[in-house]
């Protein structure tokens, strides 16, 4: 048995748990959307899903989304042992660990990420607030934050890609 798993099928997994759990790469890009609109001018929904399936690329990020939302569908199966059965069940707020295995998404893309992922995770907008509805009997404890962090890296990359045009139109000018 090969002692490591091939990227393809790690790539596939990670969209297939996504779509398993409901979650389509659409509405984390309309995510993305509303986290960059006001500071990327034309921005639209196609370029938001192209950041958000880039992110989607990476291994740190497939990693992190596939743990987390194990640990949600064996919570929301009763599976795990006690009391992180209860803790994640209950999404409990001092529990964290959700929130620290999203920061590794955030990590990829510089500070700024930190600040997006901090302001969709009060505001609880669009796909956030469906998973954060407790009254559907599913357990998104990680899944939330594992979105949120996703829009918030691609809405990171979108403000890093465009201040580099911004500098290369400046330079440009300046020739
Ligand atoms: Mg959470």
């Amino acid at each position: 048995m090969a002692s490591f798993v091939p990227s393809k099928e790690i790539r596939e997994a990670t969209l297939a748990a996504l779509a398993k759990r409901g979650v389509a790469l659409e509405e984390i890009a309309e995510l993305t959307l509303f986290l960059q609109k006001d500071y990327v001018p034309g921005l639209c929904l196609e370029t938001c899903l192209m950041s958000v399936q880039h992110v989607l690329e990476k291994r740190e990020v497939q990693n992190a989304i596939l743990t987390g939302i194990e640990l949600d569908e064996l919570a929301e199966r009763g599976q795990l042992s006690q009391p992180l059965q209860t803790m994640i069940e209950a999404d409990e707020s001092l529990y964290g660990v959700d929130e620290i295995l999203a920061l590794s998404i955030l990590n990829i893309y510089g500070s700024i990420g930190y600040t997006n992922y901090g302001y969709i995770d009060k505001l609880k907008v669009g796909v956030l607030q469906r998973l954060n509805d407790k009254s559907s009997g599913q357990v998104h404890a990680f899944l939330d934050d594992l979105v949120g962090a996703v829009a918030a890296a691609a809405a990171s990359r979108i403000a890093h890609h465009h201040r580099g045009e911004l500098e290369r139109a400046a330079e440009q000018q300046t020739d």
